[in-house]
């Protein structure tokens, strides 16, 4: 006997502006990838207390079956909690949801709402990607302390490297630090995860240079930098959060998880010290890949999510 045929997916992502997102394009070419019948749309909610009611009507829509699946971006990824059943361990760690899907509720009537975070592991998956070395933790210089910050810093944390957050408020970077102090093993004298400000990171980098061991830095080399905040991004695609007139680390990784321009001035600047970079789209599309595969439960192929958005294939819509 068939199985009956599944009604299209009904998928989409909340958060505002949403008028330049991606997401769209990538899981147009995840659906046509999978051959699963569905849609993918944007529902624009402005910033709570006036995008409330919106807000709350997508959750319903969730709950009794209207909706399928959904991604959740700035500036919601916090709000949405109070409205989950549950949230997986990931979630509830970084305090961050950007993918809400369904389980059937114990009770028989509408469905559970699970919020979840494929942003960690998509940071990673394309980290590994990129950076050979990767899997060999050393130490990490992180740049901001924001909802990004939070995910990147816990991944890795996780996967067992050293953490400096530089913030130009570094309270924000305590409150990650704070938060991440159960996923260390309370090793004496290991500080796994250091917080500096912003304008402390011309001294640091250069105690870094002159002493690799140094307490200041940690005691592994400096192989990688993340940044995680705005700067660069379009249309302000001149800036860097890097200091003009300090050198980069020698053998770093520059990871920007800004991704439009392609090529930041950041990641511009470190290829033309001659250090190895990448942006953030890779990132982006992983982690929408592993929220299709949480929906579906089928694993589309990032190749060609990714050709969807860097060459604009001819059956998604612009
Ligand atoms: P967010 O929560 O607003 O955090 C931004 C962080 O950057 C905050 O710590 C903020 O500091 C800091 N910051 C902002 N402007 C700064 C400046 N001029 N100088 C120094 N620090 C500055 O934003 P987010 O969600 O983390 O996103 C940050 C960036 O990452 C965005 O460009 C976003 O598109 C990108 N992103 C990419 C992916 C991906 O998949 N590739 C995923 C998530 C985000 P204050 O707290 O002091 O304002």
């Amino acid at each position: 006997m068939t199985s009956p045929a599944r009604s299209p997916y009904a998928l989409g992502v909340t958060g505002y502006p949403l008028a330049h997102s991606l997401s769209p394009r990538l899981h147009a070419a995840a659906l046509h990838d999978t051959g699963i019948p569905g849609e993918y749309r944007l529902y624009p909610v402005q910033l709570l207390p006036a995008g409330q009611a919106d807000l709350e009507y997508l959750m319903t829509c969730l709950r009794d079956g209207r909706l399928d699946g959904l991604n959740i971006t700035i500036p919601h990824k916090q709000a949405v909690i109070a409205y989950m059943d549950a949230l997986t361990p990931l979630a509830q760690q970084i305090g961050a949801v950007n993918t809400i899907f369904r389980r059937e509720s114990h009770e028989g009537r509408d469905h559970a709402l699970i919020g979840d975070n494929t942003d960690a592991p998509g940071f990673m998956a394309d980290l590994h990607k990129h950076f050979s070395q990767a899997s060999i933790p050393q130490s990490a210089l992180v740049l901001g302390a924001g909802g990004s910050a939070r995910a990147v810093v816990y991944a890795l944390l996780m996967a067992g490297w050293q953490v400096t957050i530089a913030a130009r408020r570094p309270e924000k970077a305590v409150a990650i630090q704070a938060g991440s102090a159960s996923l260390i093993a309370p090793l004496p004298g290991d500080q796994r995860c250091t917080v500096i400000g912003l304008d402390s990171l011309p001294y640091m980098i250069r105690s870094w240079g002159n002493a690799p061991t140094s307490s200041v830095a940690g005691s592994k080399p400096l192989s990688l930098i993340v940044n995680t905040t705005p700067v660069g991004m379009f249309p302000d695609i001149d800036r860097s959060p890097w200091p003009d007139d300090l050198p980069f680390p020698e053998c770093a990784f520059m990871y920007d998880l800004v991704y439009n321009p392609m090529e930041t001035a950041l990641v511009r600047a470190a290829r033309s010290a001659g250090l190895p970079a990448a942006n953030g789209l890779g990132m982006l599309i992983e982690q929408a890949a592993l929220g299709f595969e949480r929906w579906t439960g089928v694993r589309p192929s990032v190749e060609a999510m990714r050709r969807a958005v860097v060459a604009g294939d001819p059956y998604v819509a612009g």
